[in-house]
Protein backbone atom coordinates (compact mmCIF):
# COMPACT_ATOMS: atom_id res chain seq x y z
CA UNK A 1 0.00 0.00 0.00
CA UNK A 2 1.41 3.56 -0.82
CA UNK A 3 1.20 6.01 1.83
CA UNK A 4 -1.82 7.87 -0.23
CA UNK A 5 -3.80 4.48 0.31
CA UNK A 6 -3.38 4.79 4.28
CA UNK A 7 -3.95 8.73 4.75
CA UNK A 8 -7.35 8.55 3.17
CA UNK A 9 -8.10 4.81 3.15
CA UNK A 10 -6.79 2.69 6.01
CA UNK A 11 -6.59 5.50 8.75
CA UNK A 12 -9.55 7.82 8.73
CA UNK A 13 -9.16 8.44 12.48
CA UNK A 14 -9.04 12.26 13.45
CA UNK A 15 -6.05 11.41 15.73
CA UNK A 16 -4.00 10.71 12.60
CA UNK A 17 -5.26 13.90 10.45
CA UNK A 18 -4.31 16.21 13.27
CA UNK A 19 -1.36 14.24 12.90
CA UNK A 20 -0.45 14.69 9.65
CA UNK A 21 -1.51 18.54 9.96
CA UNK A 22 1.57 18.26 12.28
CA UNK A 23 3.67 16.53 10.28
CA UNK A 24 2.92 18.47 6.80
CA UNK A 25 3.43 16.32 3.67
CA UNK A 26 2.95 12.44 4.59
CA UNK A 27 3.04 11.06 1.12
CA UNK A 28 6.93 11.38 1.24
CA UNK A 29 7.44 9.60 4.65
CA UNK A 30 7.20 5.57 4.59
CA UNK A 31 4.51 5.10 6.28
CA UNK A 32 3.87 0.43 6.83
CA UNK A 33 0.98 0.73 8.37
CA UNK A 34 -0.90 2.40 11.09
CA UNK A 35 -4.01 1.46 13.11
CA UNK A 36 -7.35 3.01 12.43
CA UNK A 37 -7.40 4.59 15.66
CA UNK A 38 -5.22 4.35 19.16
CA UNK A 39 -7.42 6.06 21.36
CA UNK A 40 -8.87 5.05 25.06
CA UNK A 41 -12.11 6.87 26.05
CA UNK A 42 -12.39 10.28 25.00
CA UNK A 43 -9.38 11.25 23.60
CA UNK A 44 -6.86 9.99 24.85
CA UNK A 45 -3.81 7.72 23.83
CA UNK A 46 -2.31 4.64 26.29
CA UNK A 47 1.40 5.54 25.82
CA UNK A 48 3.89 3.16 27.22
CA UNK A 49 7.40 5.26 27.53
CA UNK A 50 11.14 3.78 28.90
CA UNK A 51 13.45 6.42 30.63
CA UNK A 52 16.76 5.57 30.98
CA UNK A 53 19.71 7.87 32.26
CA UNK A 54 23.49 6.94 32.80
CA UNK A 55 25.86 10.14 33.27
CA UNK A 56 25.60 12.97 36.59
CA UNK A 57 22.68 12.09 39.38
CA UNK A 58 20.50 10.02 37.21
CA UNK A 59 17.23 9.77 39.66
CA UNK A 60 16.99 13.65 39.53
CA UNK A 61 17.44 13.24 35.75
CA UNK A 62 14.36 10.49 35.75
CA UNK A 63 12.50 12.99 38.53
CA UNK A 64 12.72 15.56 35.86
CA UNK A 65 11.40 13.85 32.95
CA UNK A 66 8.65 12.73 35.10
CA UNK A 67 7.96 16.26 36.17
CA UNK A 68 8.14 17.78 32.63
CA UNK A 69 5.68 15.18 31.12
CA UNK A 70 3.58 15.71 33.35
CA UNK A 71 3.78 19.71 32.14
CA UNK A 72 3.59 18.84 29.03
CA UNK A 73 0.04 16.89 28.86
CA UNK A 74 1.56 13.19 29.69
CA UNK A 75 -0.51 12.34 32.50
CA UNK A 76 1.82 9.28 34.12
CA UNK A 77 -1.20 6.69 35.19
CA UNK A 78 1.49 3.91 35.82
CA UNK A 79 5.36 3.82 36.90
CA UNK A 80 7.22 0.93 37.18
CA UNK A 81 10.21 0.33 39.61
CA UNK A 82 13.36 2.03 39.08
CA UNK A 83 16.29 -0.88 37.92
CA UNK A 84 19.79 -0.27 37.35
CA UNK A 85 21.47 -1.98 34.19
CA UNK A 86 24.51 -2.77 32.36
CA UNK A 87 24.98 -0.91 28.75
CA UNK A 88 23.99 -1.55 25.50
CA UNK A 89 25.96 -1.41 22.28
CA UNK A 90 28.69 0.80 23.60
CA UNK A 91 30.29 -0.96 26.67
CA UNK A 92 32.53 1.62 27.93
CA UNK A 93 30.07 3.88 30.20
CA UNK A 94 28.20 3.97 33.54
CA UNK A 95 25.34 1.85 34.20
CA UNK A 96 21.83 3.11 33.83
CA UNK A 97 18.81 3.99 35.76
CA UNK A 98 15.47 2.38 34.12
CA UNK A 99 12.08 2.96 34.45
CA UNK A 100 9.00 2.52 32.32
CA UNK A 101 5.79 4.53 32.56
CA UNK A 102 2.27 4.31 31.81
CA UNK A 103 0.64 7.75 30.40
CA UNK A 104 -2.17 9.02 28.98
CA UNK A 105 -2.02 11.76 26.42
CA UNK A 106 -3.96 13.07 24.01
CA UNK A 107 -0.59 13.96 21.79
CA UNK A 108 -0.82 12.41 18.41
CA UNK A 109 2.54 10.23 17.92
CA UNK A 110 4.78 12.95 16.31
CA UNK A 111 3.67 15.62 18.33
CA UNK A 112 4.92 13.37 21.40
CA UNK A 113 7.87 12.47 19.90
CA UNK A 114 8.66 16.51 19.71
CA UNK A 115 7.68 16.97 23.65
CA UNK A 116 9.70 14.14 24.46
CA UNK A 117 12.55 15.64 23.18
CA UNK A 118 12.41 18.72 24.62
CA UNK A 119 11.91 17.09 27.76
CA UNK A 120 15.47 15.59 27.21
CA UNK A 121 16.40 18.73 26.09
CA UNK A 122 15.17 20.47 29.68
CA UNK A 123 16.50 18.00 31.91
CA UNK A 124 20.03 18.32 30.85
CA UNK A 125 20.77 16.20 27.55
CA UNK A 126 23.61 16.87 25.92
CA UNK A 127 24.23 15.58 22.33
CA UNK A 128 26.32 12.31 22.21
CA UNK A 129 26.57 9.55 19.89
CA UNK A 130 24.42 6.34 18.97
CA UNK A 131 24.05 4.21 22.30
CA UNK A 132 26.58 6.80 24.20
CA UNK A 133 26.28 8.07 27.76
CA UNK A 134 23.22 10.09 28.03
CA UNK A 135 21.37 11.98 31.10
CA UNK A 136 17.72 11.22 29.77
CA UNK A 137 16.93 9.29 27.16
CA UNK A 138 13.20 8.49 26.75
CA UNK A 139 11.25 6.81 23.88
CA UNK A 140 8.24 5.73 23.13
CA UNK A 141 7.72 1.79 23.18
CA UNK A 142 3.87 1.45 22.37
CA UNK A 143 1.85 4.27 21.23
CA UNK A 144 -1.55 2.49 21.72
CA UNK A 145 -1.31 -0.46 19.33
CA UNK A 146 -0.39 1.45 16.40
CA UNK A 147 2.80 0.43 14.18
CA UNK A 148 4.63 3.05 12.38
CA UNK A 149 7.71 2.82 10.28
CA UNK A 150 8.91 6.17 9.57
CA UNK A 151 12.24 7.91 9.66
CA UNK A 152 11.70 9.97 12.87
CA UNK A 153 9.27 7.51 14.63
CA UNK A 154 9.26 3.76 14.83
CA UNK A 155 6.36 2.52 17.16
CA UNK A 156 6.73 -0.21 18.86
CA UNK A 157 10.33 0.92 19.23
CA UNK A 158 12.59 -1.41 16.95
CA UNK A 159 14.56 -2.66 19.50
CA UNK A 160 12.76 -2.80 22.23
CA UNK A 161 12.28 -6.50 22.21
CA UNK A 162 15.95 -7.26 22.69
CA UNK A 163 16.51 -4.86 25.55
CA UNK A 164 16.51 -6.12 29.26
CA UNK A 165 16.15 -2.46 30.41
CA UNK A 166 13.24 -1.87 28.94
CA UNK A 167 10.85 -5.29 29.19
CA UNK A 168 11.98 -5.52 32.98
CA UNK A 169 10.46 -2.24 33.83
CA UNK A 170 7.23 -2.70 31.79
CA UNK A 171 6.98 -6.53 32.80
CA UNK A 172 5.82 -4.02 36.33
CA UNK A 173 2.95 -2.13 35.05
CA UNK A 174 1.97 -3.96 31.37
CA UNK A 175 2.96 -7.73 31.51
CA UNK A 176 0.10 -8.55 29.60
CA UNK A 177 0.15 -5.84 26.83
CA UNK A 178 0.22 -7.24 23.20
CA UNK A 179 3.07 -6.12 20.85
CA UNK A 180 0.83 -5.58 17.76
CA UNK A 181 3.78 -6.10 15.50
CA UNK A 182 4.69 -9.84 16.41
CA UNK A 183 1.36 -10.57 18.99
CA UNK A 184 3.74 -11.33 21.67
CA UNK A 185 2.72 -10.38 25.07
CA UNK A 186 5.25 -8.59 27.02
CA UNK A 187 5.43 -11.30 29.58
CA UNK A 188 6.59 -13.39 26.37
CA UNK A 189 9.19 -11.10 25.00
CA UNK A 190 11.09 -10.92 28.67
CA UNK A 191 10.81 -14.81 28.68
CA UNK A 192 12.47 -14.91 25.46
CA UNK A 193 15.59 -12.29 26.47
CA UNK A 194 18.64 -14.61 26.85
CA UNK A 195 20.11 -12.22 29.61
CA UNK A 196 18.85 -9.49 32.19
CA UNK A 197 20.81 -7.46 33.80
CA UNK A 198 18.47 -5.37 35.36
CA UNK A 199 18.61 -5.11 39.40
CA UNK A 200 15.34 -3.79 41.00
CA UNK A 201 15.85 -0.50 43.45
CA UNK A 202 12.72 -0.16 44.25
CA UNK A 203 10.63 2.56 43.49
CA UNK A 204 11.63 6.09 42.61
CA UNK A 205 10.28 8.10 45.65
CA UNK A 206 8.49 10.99 44.38
CA UNK A 207 10.09 14.08 45.44
CA UNK A 208 13.91 12.35 46.38
CA UNK A 209 16.75 14.53 44.54
CA UNK A 210 14.57 17.02 43.02
CA UNK A 211 14.35 20.89 44.49
CA UNK A 212 11.86 23.34 42.87
P1 LIG B 1 17.71 8.53 21.00
O1 LIG B 1 19.17 8.57 20.68
O2 LIG B 1 17.28 7.26 21.69
O3 LIG B 1 17.22 9.74 21.72
O4 LIG B 1 16.91 8.47 19.60
C1 LIG B 1 17.28 9.22 18.48
C2 LIG B 1 16.12 9.33 17.49
O5 LIG B 1 15.37 8.12 17.40
C3 LIG B 1 15.09 10.37 17.83
O6 LIG B 1 15.49 11.63 17.38
C4 LIG B 1 13.83 9.88 17.11
O7 LIG B 1 13.57 10.62 15.94
C5 LIG B 1 14.17 8.44 16.74
N1 LIG B 1 13.12 7.47 17.10
C6 LIG B 1 12.62 6.52 16.27
N2 LIG B 1 11.70 5.78 16.87
C7 LIG B 1 11.59 6.25 18.16
C8 LIG B 1 10.78 5.88 19.28
N3 LIG B 1 9.91 4.86 19.21
N4 LIG B 1 10.93 6.59 20.42
C9 LIG B 1 11.82 7.61 20.50
N5 LIG B 1 12.62 8.00 19.48
C10 LIG B 1 12.51 7.33 18.30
Amino acid sequence: KTAYDIEYGLVGSEMFIRDRAHLGDLRNRKVKHMAEDTRTSGSEHAVYLALGSNVGDRKRHLQCALRALEKKGARIVLKSDLYSSKPYGYEDQGDFYNMAVGVLTSLPPFSLLQTLKEVERECGRNPTFRWGPREIDIDIIFFGNLVLSDVELTVPHPDFRERDFVLRPLMDIGRMIVDPLTEKTVEELYGLLTTDTCVNLGSLVAEEGVSD
